[in-house]
């Protein structure tokens, strides 16, 4: 007979079904919450509960949304053992068990699903509340009403698809009514409202759930519990909770668990309260104990930033909540017992860890823990100590975080010398570090539509919801006037290192949702307007302040980090540079070389107005003797700026390519320019014309370029070459290091190479005789991005000395997309899930992927000592350079500003496959010790 599946898993007592190694399964908070429970070294003082695992999500919508028919027995078997524990008893009207009802999926999605509270409570079960709490009315019936407020909202209105009356949920009725209640009498928080008034409130509030829904509020804690179990599951298919893992790529086939929780009381009086905790400081990774709590409060209170939470230690105080007595000051054997309870669960878990607990008349819970969200500074810092104080190994530490965290710590801030001259208007909570410039937004939705049209935005909110989550991700910044640091905005701009201020309490935003103004009232920020945001320290400014880069060398704590990485990775990480500045700027962010001088770009930007000039006579040159000529004139400019870029790499090898775009491309447009250059031929306008039409081509992309350039015209070959090797042979001249590689672009067959090499060998003699030179160090390459190339990989690699893999155009030809136009087509092709994701950011493994690696094998079959790089734009992708780790490449090749990421995602590649070596290491051996 075939075993029946089992569905849910019971902790409590010292006892746990499953463990924190089940996520899969129970979701990330019901494997916690069994840790917690049931492991020996923890054994912290858990409600107790049990988990309906994924499983069941998954069978809920693969069933047209049934349950498996055992659930019902196990539900109830789990029920029996928490009353036993607890001694009381779901629906029992003398003294009943009351539950909480939450989801939970195996990576968190903070607020993204439903809870509900206080479940079993009916108009029963309610006097064995009082009798209880010894005799507090007022606080079973507030727990009553809130109930309702919840039930009738994620249960009665929004799971079961009723559609709000005039566009008004339950809700904002609800609310609504509870705030006209304390406006008349004149009540300024909740906590002031007696028992008369919430008993009165109940009554209302359920004829209210009858009238705008239909039917009665159920009284009948089965009812409650299968109904808030079913709006869970549903909520994993709520229009928020699927946006949300479509940005974090949270795949849907996961499903949520579902924790049933018997219920602690946060707000049972002042010998109660709730509060979030981290185990250490998630926004710079200090190891200082970091949290918020509420006296007399359900722990719901505390994320929706309704009241300021007050700090647990005097470390975790921020301007807004310094006045306020601390958890330590307040509770101070509560405080020890945490903060106990915390280390113990950082040496167990190895990690820094989130936690939420509640305090019921004295008595301490742990209602959650989890690993902590942390942004990448705190990252950072926390992998570097934990590493120091032997809580992990070095590998772990450098896994520990994620190559595009660093993002964070190479992101610009605003100017501190702009920011001294002007004065903030506004002050909050620096939840999210880095500078942000934006004009300012009201609405998710605007936030999506101004940044769709290029607009940059800053989305400024009173709170924010799980309903804002793609106004956030599009915004450059997030704002908000109420919440603290663990307020749903701090705790999801966090995870994505974005720059976000909460609780900034000095502005106030106008009811037609169109300006804020500062409290003060002597500044007004209208839709539209600018305005600049220090998110590392709050501040608010109006305007658009300038941002600039950070200063990466004086950050101690990434200086002993990337040491770390650098020891794990093998792979080389070389940058794509074609200045000295950029170059320098490279090596200062651990840069091993250039992979990519692109020598075209000395004919754009500052002070190429003559080198272009130059080129352009060239171009438009009719004979060789004018071209040569033109050439001749160029020569010096090509050689400097070759020669500055060789002088900063100090001996680091340095790539430099020969000319790539067709030579249309730099032919003058306007009749000034035109003129001058007639002029410098010796010719009229309309000859020039006519010179500049022929060279226009149908399709550029494909047409003269590359080393096409240099077969038709060998004299321009030959001018860089000289340029190259004069430059570095100077360089020895000087006693100094110079190792120039010269490659050649865009080529498909092995004749063009040794057409080229013919050009070189003849230049580097004469280089050599020329500056007396024994040896002149270079190598001669090429580019390998057309899809022949790779496949006669063999046979280029007869001549090449080095392939660079230039995935731009290789993706280009590879897919025949043009990577200028597929702008117009892709968003399609990703929303209908034709590509996952975009094959000019990561490489597509499938298919480019394979061309690589076919390129690489060929070219080493013929070259064992072949060396391999990339140097289009995948080469700063942490996940395409993890894949030119796995198929044995030398280097990759990235901006200045992605070198520090490649080199972390080089690291990871490293240690994975490390891991991976040692599992089937692993289980060979058993496999081995199985046999004898
Ligand atoms: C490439 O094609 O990947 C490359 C690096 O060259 P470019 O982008 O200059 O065409
Ligand atoms: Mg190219």
């Amino acid at each position: 007979m075939a075993k029946t599946p089992k569905y849910v898993y019971f902790f409590g007592g010292g006892k746990a079904d499953g463990n924190e190694s089940m996520k899969d399964l129970l979701g990330g908070k019901g494997a916690n919450l069994a840790e917690m429970a049931g492991h020996p070294d923890l054994r912290l003082p858990v409600p107790p509960g049990f988990t309906i695992t994924t499983e069941v999500c998954t069978y809920f919508y693969k069933n047209g949304r049934k349950y498996p028919p055992e659930l019902k027995s196990q539900v109830d078997a789990a029920m029996a053992k928490v009353e036993k524990l607890l001694g009381r008893k779901f629906g029992d009207p003398e003294n009943p068990l009351l539950v909480s009802v939450r989801s939970g999926a195996r990576r968190s999605m903070p607020g993204m699903m439903e809870t509900v509270l206080n479940v079993g409570l009916t108009s029963k079960t309610i006097n064995g509340l009082i009798k209880q709490s010894g005799g507090n009315e007022r606080f079973a019936y507030d727990a009553y009403r809130r109930l309702i407020m919840m039930y009738s909202d994620v249960v009665m209105e929004k799971a079961e698809g009723i559609e709000p009356k005039d566009g008004k949920g339950i809700r904002k009725i609800l609310d609504e009514r509870l705030e006209e209640v304390k406006h008349q009498k004149g009540y300024k928080s909740d906590t002031d409202l007696t028992v008369d008034d919430l008993k009165a409130l109940v009554e209302e509030f359920k004829a209210k759930v009858q009238e705008v829904l239909g039917k009665p509020f159920p009284d009948d804690p089965q009812e409650q519990l299968w109904g808030a179990i079913g709006a869970v599951f549903l909520s994993w298919n709520g229009k928020r909770a699927v946006e949300y893992r479509r940005i974090e790529k949270i795949p849907d086939e996961w499903g949520t668990a579902v924790n049933v929780q018997s219920m602690v009381f946060g707000n049972m009086g002042d010998d109660s309260a709730t509060g979030v905790a981290f185990t250490r400081n998630p926004a710079t990774g200090e190891p200082i104990f970091y949290g918020e709590y509420l006296i007399n409060a359900q722990g719901e209170d505390v994320v929706a930033g309704i009241r300021t939470p007050a700090p647990i230690n005097e470390e975790s105080a921020n301007d807004q909540s310094r006045h306020l007595p601390t958890l330590k000051q307040l509770m101070p054997k509560i405080y020890k017992e945490l903060d106990d309870i915390r280390k113990r669960l950082e040496k167990h878990y190895k990690d820094m860890l989130d936690i939420e607990f509640t305090i019921e008349k004295g008595k301490l819970y742990m209602l959650q823990c989890r690993v902590g969200k942390r942004n990448g500074t705190a990252a950072v810092r926390i992998a570097v100590d934990m590493y120091k104080e032997k809580l992990i190994d070095a590998d772990t530490a450098v896994l520990r975080v994620a190559p595009n965290q660093l993002v964070e710590l190479l992101l610009p801030m605003l100017d501190p010398k702009a920011e001294l001259a002007t004065h903030p208007i506004a002050k909050g909570l620096p939840a999210g570090p880095g500078g942000a410039v934006g004009r300012v937004v009201f609405t998710s939705k605007d936030a999506v539509e101004w940044a769709s049209r290029g607009e940059k935005v800053v989305l400024v909110r009173e709170e924010t919801s799980p309903e804002d989550v793609d106004g956030m991700h599009k915004a450059q910044a997030i704002l908000t006037s109420k919440g603290g640091m663990t307020s749903h905005a701090a705790l999801v701009a966090r995870g994505w290192g974005k720059c976000c201020i909460v609780g900034c309490g000095d502005i106030e935003i106008a009811d037609d949702n169109k300006s804020f103004r500062t409290k003060k009232g002597d500044v007004v920020v209208k839709e539209g307007d600018w305005i600049s945001l220090n998110g590392t320290k709050g501040l608010v400014y109006v305007g658009q302040l300038p941002l600039i880069d950070v200063d990466i060398e004086h950050n101690k704590y990434l200086a002993e980090f990337m040491k770390l990485v650098d020891k794990a990775r093998v792979l080389k990480v070389r940058t794509n540079a074609d200045t000295p500045k950029d170059a320098a700027q490279a090596v200062k962010f651990g840069a091993e070389g250039i992979g990519l001088f692109r020598t075209e770009h000395m004919f754009y930007g500052e002070g190429s107005d003559k080198p272009l000039f130059l080129l352009r006579k060239m171009i438009v040159s009719k004979t060789t003797e004018e071209r040569r000529k033109a050439l001749d004139e160029l020569f010096p400019y090509v050689k400097n700026d070759v020669k500055a870029t060789l002088e900063v790499m100090e001996g680091r090898p340095v790539t430099i390519r020969l000319l790539d775009p067709p030579l249309h491309e730099f032919v003058p447009h306007d009749e000034e320019k035109l003129a001058i250059l007639a002029n410098e031929l010796g010719v009229d306008i309309a000859e020039l014309k006519k010179r500049a039409e022929s060279l226009r081509e149908n399709n550029p992309m494909l047409g003269h370029r590359g080393v096409r350039l240099g077969i038709t015209y060998p004299e321009i070959t030959e001018m860089q070459v000289r340029a190259i090797l004069e430059a570095a042979a100077e360089l020895i001249k000087d006693g100094k290091k110079a190792i120039p590689e010269i490659m050649i672009p865009v080529t498909c067959t092995p004749a063009e190479l040794v057409h080229q090499k013919a050009i070189v060998d003849k230049v580097a003699s004469e280089v050599k005789a020329k500056f007396n030179l024994n040896k002149l160090p270079f190598m001669y390459g090429t580019m390998i991005e057309i899809p022949r190339a790779a496949l006669v990989a063999n046979k280029m690699a007869e001549i090449a000395e080095f392939f660079s893999f230039g995935t731009n155009d290789l993706t280009q030809m590879g897919f025949g997309f043009s990577r200028d136009d597929i702008g117009s087509f892709l968003p399609d092709y990703l929303n209908n899930k034709i590509l996952k994701d975009d094959p000019f950011q990561t490489i597509d493994q499938e298919g480019i992927g394979e061309l690589i690696k076919i390129g690489i094998e060929r070219g080493r079959s013929t070259r064992a000592d072949l060396k391999v790089g990339i140097c289009g734009e995948h080469g700063g992708d942490p996940e395409s350079v993890k894949f030119c780790h796995r198929v044995g490449m030398n280097y990759v090749s990235c901006s200045p500003f992605r070198v520090p990421i490649a080199r972390l995602a080089a690291a990871h590649a490293a240690i994975e496959e490390k891991k991976a070596m040692a599992a089937k290491g692993a289980k060979a051996s058993k496999k081995k010790c199985a046999k004898k």
